[in-house]
C-alpha cells in the first residue's frame, strides 16, 4: 500500500486530494478519501480512506 502519496508515479503530476467510489463487483461500497491523479485518472487511497474501506469490506463478511 503506497501511503499518502501526493505525485502520480506514472505521469508526475499532482495528485488531487478528494473522494474516490470503491467498486466491488459492480457494487459501489462508498465513497472514501483518496487522491487521484487528474492525467491519468489512477486512484490512490488514503490512510483513512483505506481504513474506511477496510471497514466496509469486513462488514460484509
Ligand atoms: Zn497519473
Amino acid at each position: 500500500m503506497i501511503n499518502n502519496i501526493e505525485v502520480c508515479p506514472h505521469c508526475s503530476k499532482k495528485m488531487e486530494l478528494k473522494t474516490a467510489p470503491y467498486n466491488d463487483n459492480g457494487k459501489t461500497l462508498g465513497n472514501f478519501e483518496a487522491y487521484v491523479c487528474p492525467s491519468c485518472g489512477r486512484v490512490f487511497y488514503t490512510d483513512n480512506g483505506y481504513k474506511e474501506l477496510t471497514k466496509h469490506i469486513m462488514k460484509k463478511k
